[in-house]
């Protein structure tokens, strides 16, 4: 089949995650047949640097043949069985360990799940279970925050905080709130309000939580739930007065704190947590992607002492869990995979080498007329896109970031966009020359967009 073939059959019957149907089909899909390293090739020949590792999970890049022996040799042992009923298996007890073994010394369980998106529903479920237990069932509100994402399932969308999800499908899970967001390029310099200082704007997010517990009333405040860094939101890393702030909220109330490190787990910040980097000790992290490289679908929750404790002292049964926790290839190839990301010290090097490589070279970007910030942290990283005319930022119906991203994959570079910002999130095992490459193809696509912006219309 040639690519023509393929489209027309994905256009016949394939109903793509994210996608208008419609728009997609009268563009036609690309291909993409195989990758190595940090590099993905389509159907076309082109081989493209994926600067997303996947969708922010190819931690330890494509073709790892460690990971294809790891779920060969578990598929012909035992290629599945649950977890119910009393029995487990090697592969989830061996994953299990490992992971309580490298998260903080507080954590020391683990709940399995297929997805990040499943964590998320488990965690909420959890959460309630918890305060139920505690003898405060009216604790159930989570706090979560405008823009974060946590999933698709019906519970992973409703503590999203992407208004469109909310708009689509019915309504959202009850009891969930949203709190403004540490965005401070989008809301603090251009928001309403604007020009504010980045310190004094990130204080001002955690009081406004401060404020939502209080109308809420901390007796029915379960968890506050928040990405270390928001991953699909665009990238954004809170100015450095947030986390401790929104800490020192948290101490005040016997609120829970929820972290989801689906993105910013395993090694993403250059700690094996993101929270780590902050140093946030979460009660709860949900997980997923990078836990296996994204070579097979797992996720979970690691669960803190004071929570697991009281499900296990005080639980009796859980009615909760999913035919694939745990499953017995899934975990045989996150077990290697946390292997080779320790033995290789792949974290270490994101901290001390790549990341702040990048940073430098990343940084060179905020030079060029279209780019209102270029921030990054670890291997993650964001262009806000600005119209050089009028130094704000462009006129939303351009679609400058899909532009851009359009004219990125034509360059050979898989960079993302969530409206005008442009995120990457790489492989952790890019190379110092393989970032320049990256750096070099962002320059050229910015070029090529401001070019094309300033084209006059076709009449
Ligand atoms: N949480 C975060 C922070 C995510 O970025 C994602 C996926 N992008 C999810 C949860 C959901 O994970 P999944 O797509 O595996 O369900």
């Amino acid at each position: 089949m040639n690519t023509r073939d393929y489209q027309a059959l994905d256009r016949a019957h394939h109903l793509h995650p994210f996608t208008d149907f419609k728009a997609l089909g009268e563009e036609g899909s690309r291909i993409i047949t195989r990758a190595e390293g940090v590099y993905i090739h389509d159907s076309e020949g082109h081989r493209i640097l994926d600067a997303m590792a996947g969708l922010w999970c190819v931690n330890l890049g494509y073709g790892r043949q460690e990971l294809v022996d790891a779920a060969t040799a578990q598929l012909q042992q035992l290629p599945y069985y649950n977890n119910f009923f009393k029995t487990t298996h090697p592969p989830a007890v061996r994953l299990a360990a490992k992971l309580c073994d490298l998260a903080p010394a507080h954590i020391n369980h683990v709940f399995f799940t297929g997805s990040g998106s499943e964590a998320n529903d488990t965690m909420l479920r959890m959460v309630r279970r918890y305060w139920a237990l505690k003898g405060q069932p009216q604790k159930q509100w989570i706090i979560a925050r405008e823009n974060g994402y946590h999933g698709s399932t019906l519970a992973g969308m409703s503590l999203g905080g992407m208004a469109p999800m909310h708009d689509q499908g019915g309504p959202p899970v009850p009891k969930i709130a949203h709190v403004r967001q540490p965005y401070w390029f989008g809301e603090g310099r251009f928001g309403e309000g604007g020009d504010q200082d980045p310190e004094a704007f990130g204080r001002a997010c955690a009081e406004a939580l401060e404020a939502q517990i209080l109308e809420l009333g901390e007796q029915n405040v379960a968890a506050f739930l928040a990405e270390p860094v928001q991953g699909a939101g665009g990238a954004i890393i809170p100015p450095a007065s947030y986390w401790p702030a929104v800490k020192a909220v948290l101490a005040k109330y016997d609120i829970l704190l929820v972290v989801d490190e689906v993105i910013c787990g395993f090694g993403r910040l250059g700690e094996w947590f993101g929270s780590v980097h902050y140093d946030l000790k979460p009660d709860l992290m949900p997980i997923a992607k990078g836990l296996s490289s994204g070579y097979l679908p797992i996720g979970g929750v690691l669960v803190g002492d004071r929570v697991a404790d009281t499900l296990i002292e005080e639980g009796g049964e859980f009615f909760h869990g999913f035919t694939y926790s745990g499953h017995p290839a899934c975990a045989a190839v996150a077990l290697k995979n946390l292997e080779l990301m320790d033995a290789e010290d792949i974290v270490e090097r994101v901290r001390d080498d790549l990341g702040p490589y990048l940073a430098r070279r990343w940084a060179e970007l905020a030079d060029h007329p279209i780019v209102g910030e270029a921030r990054s942290l670890g291997l993650m990283g964001a262009l806000e896109l600005i119209d050089p005319e009028t130094g704000e930022r462009f006129d939303k119906a351009l679609g400058a970031g899909n532009l851009c991203r359009d004219i990125c994959f034509e360059l050979g570079l898989v960079m993302r966009s969530v409206g005008d910002t442009m995120i990457i999130s790489p492989p952790l095992v890019i190379t110092r020359g393989e970032i320049d490459e990256l750096v070099t193809k962002a320059r050229a696509a910015l070029d090529a967009t401001l070019a094309d912006l300033r084209q006059p219309a076709a009449e």
